[in-house]
């Protein structure tokens, strides 16, 4: 009882249970769909609670939104690859483009082909490179689908053969 009570003094809680706002686990853990089908009795999960680009869906984070459609939005990357690169985000959280609702992919296409007509005139690039990392073991950080859009100009790397190839640099070159 007294390490209980120790316990709670250091960790926190309720009489009736324990409130953690944040845990990590692995996406697969199968206590994900065991909470998730009994949500009603959980009404305070929230898996989107820690994911940034949920935070700036929800603009429970501050971000400059450069445009906005029906199932994603845009931004500008914070650590940009290039003059204008951008990040398409769909609203709702998914983990990638698989996971996605074909109404979201489209959705994403669509707004690729606008911001592109959009980058054309701001920034008149040379090229450009569409890519989404999809999973930890692709380069995935944030874990909500969001499509890079990055201009690409003349000169900007001495030899672009092989562009995203590049993912893994000693086979960009072929
Ligand atoms: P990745 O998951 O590998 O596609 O990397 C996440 C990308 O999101 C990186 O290019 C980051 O610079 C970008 N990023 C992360 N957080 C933010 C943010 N708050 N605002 C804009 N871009 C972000
Ligand atoms: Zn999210």
């Amino acid at each position: 009882m007294e390490s209980r009570l120790n316990k709670r003094e250091i960790k926190g809680g309720f009489n009736a249970r324990i409130y953690n706002r944040f845990i990590d686990i692995q996406e697969d853990n199968p206590a994900i769909e065991y909470y998730l089908a009994k949500a009603h009795q959980y009404p305070l999960i929230d898996p989107q609670a820690s994911c940034i680009f949920c935070q700036i869906a929800n603009q429970e984070r501050k971000a400059d939104i450069i445009a906005s459609f029906k199932h994603c939005f845009v931004i500008k990357d914070q650590f940009p690859v290039s003059n204008g690169h951008l990040l398409i985000i769909p609203h709702e959280h998914t983990l990638s483009w698989f996971t996605a609702s074909e109404k979201v992919r489209l959705d994403i296409m669509q707004a690729l082909s606008l911001m592109k007509a959009r980058l054309d005139e701001e920034y008149k690039p040379d090229g450009y490179n569409i890519g989404a990392n999809c999973g930890e073991f692709a380069g995935q950080t944030v874990m909500h689908l969001h499509v890079h859009l990055i201009p690409r100009y003349e000169g900007d790397m001495e030899n672009p053969k092989g562009g995203v190839r590049g993912v893994i640099p000693e086979k960009q070159k072929y």
